[in-house]
């Protein structure tokens, strides 16, 4: 065991001792609270499937405490200036700033990513805060529109309390996604964690406390989706939800909130394809290639699991590859050499493996890896895998594996490769690469994606549009387009006093 392993085992021990020894409830109009059922679950880790403490199944009474909470500190969150939502936010960037080390450490036991990506997560989750932070104070802001003889102009409000319902892969990162500008911009929320993965939740209610975050305007419920979930979808308190998940899942959310007439957000799965042309640079793809699928235990919904290869590079660009995942580090989550950790639970490991069979089955092959690593111990340690002589319809190329799981697809023609990125029933992102500028402008016209990265792996820049087209999602976040979902526009419209008015009735 490297000594940076121990040392991050016995910083991990001391941040975890809290949630072993306390049951984790919920948090509730600024403080915690427990269930008001007696119900609770086991938390495990993903490193060897021991318990990292219990934790309450949130029940219908719970939600509907958290959503009056939230209802009841709306107006005034809603009424506080932009500049003082600024100032508070600002602090909470802070507050995560200082207790990043405990915030990645715990997420790393808890959900089994590497400590390498966890980190750089909860200063993203920071930067989160800062960039919402930043925008509080102009999120009301409108258009003006003249008419020959009439002024438009528009307003914004933020729509009410929100519901914010996230997975287990990037459980911090990806809360404060959603979170930071819902409550920039004056929402008060109700956010409910995966169960895989509660924890983290729990530190970002402290630290709203303390950044001085109203009480009831963050809460937090915990519990299993089909009825802690589902509660926040059908309450009529909540006018919205974001929600980050499984295709299926946003589905069901759909049709939940369909009595309560609930405007939906939905970030859901994906079967990314990466493009690799003849032309492309060979070493900057490969890196992009393996990068964008192994990194976060291939438990991204950004994750590039589609590699369609033109067939004049397959010769070279495949023993490269092999290589690359060959020698993949997987390893405890906390050491910082580790590449790849344990897959999240053993109900999704045991998922991943079934695709190695699945693959065999329909005559693809594995390449590399595949198997469960016994000499790691009792966690759900799996070696990543590449599936070669794979054909698009295989389930290896159209279902989402979420694991460490790459199929590789040969093409001939720009043509061809177009069609095989679009015929999937997801359509998150694409990556293409090739040192052709017209024939990437013209690829990334045709891929049916919501974003379209170029000679690139996936760059966030925070004001962009994020979000998928087709199965893969309904709306977008980033910038002014999360402002858009939290937010209802409102036309006043002035008449100059000239204009005739249509007469009846005389
Ligand atoms: P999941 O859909 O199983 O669960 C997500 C959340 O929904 C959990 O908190 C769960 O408790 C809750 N939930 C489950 N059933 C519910 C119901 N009926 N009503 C309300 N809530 C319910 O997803 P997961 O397995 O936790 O996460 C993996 C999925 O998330 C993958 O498909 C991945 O692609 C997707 N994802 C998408 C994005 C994106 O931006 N598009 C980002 C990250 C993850």
């Amino acid at each position: 065991m490297s000594a940076q392993l121990k040392s991050n085992l016995a910083k991990a021990e001391k941040y975890l001792a809290r949630f072993r020894d306390t049951l984790t409830g919920h948090w509730i109009n600024g403080a915690p609270v427990t269930s008001t059922g007696r119900e609770t679950f086991e938390n495990l880790t993903p490193v060897d499937n021991t318990s990292l403490g219990r934790v309450v199944i949130g029940t219908l009474e719970d939600v509907n405490a958290a959503a009056m909470a939230a209802a009841a500190a709306f107006p005034a969150w809603r009424d506080t200036p932009g500049s003082e939502r600024r100032r508070i936010l600002h602090r909470f960037a802070d507050l995560i700033t200082a207790r990043a080390e405990e915030i990645a450490l715990v997420e790393s036991m808890d959900c089994g990513q590497a400590i390498r990506f966890m980190k750089a997560a909860a200063l993203r989750g920071a930067e989160n805060f800062r960039f919402y932070a930043d925008r509080a104070p102009e999120a009301r802001d409108g258009r003006a529109q003249h008419q020959p003889e009439h002024l438009n102009y528009t307003q914004r409000t933020p729509i009410g309390p929100v519901g914010v319902i996230t997975p287990w892969n990037t459980p911090f990162m990806l809360a404060t996604w959603k979170i930071a500008p819902a409550l920039a911009c004056g929402c008060t929320v109700v956010h409910k964690p995966a169960e895989f993965s509660p924890l983290s939740a729990m530190v970002l209610a402290e630290v709203s406390k303390e950044a001085g975050v109203p009480d009831g305007v963050w809460n937090v419920v915990n519990g299993y989706g089909d009825v802690a979930g589902r509660a926040v979808t059908e309450h009529p308190d909540i006018k919205a939800i974001a929600f980050v998940g499984e295709t299926v899942t946003g589905s069901r959310i759909m049709a939940q909130g369909a009595p309560t007439l609930k405007r939906v957000h939905f970030e859901l799965g994906g079967k990314n394809p990466v493009i690799v042309f003849d032309d492309a640079d060979f070493d900057r793809a490969l890196d992009a290639v393996v990068f964008m699928i192994y990194s976060l235990n291939g438990q991204r919904c950004t994750s590039s699991s589609r590699l369609l290869l033109q067939r004049g590079l397959t010769e070279k660009f495949l023993p490269a590859l092999e290589a690359r995942v060959r020698n993949l580090k997987v390893g405890h989550p906390l050491d910082p050499a580790t590449e790849v950790g344990p897959l999240v639970h053993k109900s999704h490991f045991d998922k991943v493996c079934s695709y190695v069979q699945a693959a065999r089955d329909e005559g693809a092959t594995v390449a590399v890896g595949g198997e469960a690593i016994k000499e790691l111990g009792p966690g759900n340690w799996f070696r990543p895998v590449l599936f070669t002589q794979a054909t698009n319809r295989m389930r290896i190329a159209r279902e989402e594996i979420f694991g460490p799981a790459l199929t590789v697809i040969p093409f001939d023609t720009e043509v061809e490769a177009v069609a095989l990125a679009n015929d999937s029933n997801y359509g998150l992102t694409a990556y293409i690469w090739t040192r052709d500028s017209g024939r990437g402008l013209r690829m990334a016209e045709a891929v049916e994606a919501g974003m379209v990265w170029v000679n690139s792996e996936n760059n966030r820049n925070l004001p962009s549009p994020f979000g998928g087209v087709k199965n893969s999602g309904i709306g977008r976040d980033g910038g002014d387009y999360s402002f858009e979902f939290y937010m209802e526009t409102k036309n006043v419209c002035i008449a100059h006093g000239t204009h005739a008015i249509p007469v009846l009735g005389r």
